[in-house]
């Protein structure tokens, strides 16, 4: 489940609207796409808010039915400059990519891929399952220091979890309540499922990090952010911005939501399909290479279509 971005999810010009805010609740319908054979919400980036920390996309793909010969069939398609955090819910995803992994993913695992200066994967139905797909499709904006630099694949296969009040959260990348993800980071940053019950669990929070929230089942209130607000329901980012030491997310039955949070991003990024980097000539360069298979984004494996990169909006004649 990756991308491509385009122009409707963000211009391809950095326009000084995604700043870091002080605390503030500003809630964004998510747009609706089509990646693979699945439809997806859309959360991240969004015109005005193009990263939250290094979290520069967010696609919630299902709950949707799919069958052992069809379902997310994401073909090899390539990456620059960020990592892919692939979360089940609900079902199977076989990933491949180009140092050769192959690895299924199953609910409460973890998969991130880590791009730096070019890889290929592709994400497949896994023959034998069929009944529902849930899940959210992460991308993390690597710095400078890393963009450059060699690509990776992790999977981990359990993931630390902690007690709330009224459910448990599950640290997939960063630490939360004093449990770490033994996933890679290159930022300061977070991203936890939480999987609440009833009832009101109040979360410690940096204040040097900004934070949204992307609600995956149920619906949840923020009582301390707002007093009067409807419940936020699944089809929409939520940011908090930044100065919060705690949180409390209530809801008034089984309720899932991803937080996403981190120091904010060193720098404007510019995104275009699958890449992300900051200047248009190497997101142009990163097109041309991978339409003309460059070897160094290297081959998935797969027996999917392979896609090709659109031409940038902004070289169009
Ligand atoms: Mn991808």
């Amino acid at each position: 489940m990756s991308g491509p971005v385009r122009p409707s999810d963000v211009p391809p010009d950095p326009d000084g609207s995604s700043h870091p805010e002080p605390p503030v609740l500003e809630v964004t319908a998510s747009r609706h796409a089509q990646v693979g054979g699945m439809q997806v919400r859309r959360a991240l980036p969004r015109r005005t808010r193009r990263t939250v920390g290094p979290w520069c996309f967010a696609d919630h793909f299902g709950p949707a039915t799919v069958s052992d010969e069809e379902g997310l069939d994401v073909g090899p398609h390539p990456h620059l400059g960020l990592q892919t955090v692939t979360w089940v819910v609900e079902g199977q995803i076989l990933h491949r990519d180009s140092l050769g992994s192959e690895q299924l993913i199953r609910p409460g695992q973890l998969n991130l891929m880590t791009a730096g200066g070019g890889v290929s994967h592709a994400e497949e139905h896994p023959g034998g399952y069929a009944g529902t797909l849930h899940g959210i499709q992460l991308w993390v904006a690597q710095p400078e220091r890393t963009r450059h630099g060699a690509p990776a694949f992790e999977h981990h296969a359990t993931l630390p979890r902690l007690d709330l009040d009224h459910g448990t959260a599950t640290v997939l990348v960063g630490e939360l309540g004093g449990q770490t993800s033994p996933a890679r980071h290159d930022t300061a940053q977070v991203g936890a499922e939480l999987d609440l019950r009833a009832g009101t669990s109040t979360l410690a929070l940096d204040p040097s990090f900004e934070y949204a929230l992307v609600v995956l089942d149920g619906a949840v209130t923020l009582p301390g952010v707002a007093e009067h607000t409807d419940p936020i329901e699944p089809g929409s980012l939520t940011y908090l911005g930044m100065g919060r030491d705690e949180l409390a997310v209530q809801a008034a039955a089984p309720t899932r939501v991803v937080l996403l949070g981190g120091e904010p991003f060193e720098s404007e990024i510019l995104m275009w399909w699958n890449f992300v980097g900051r200047t248009h000539e190497e997101l142009e360069a990163a097109t041309t290479e991978w339409n003309a298979h460059a070897e160094h984004f290297g081959d998935p494996g797969s027996s999917l279509p392979r896609s090709s990169a659109p031409i940038p909006s902004w070289s169009r004649p």
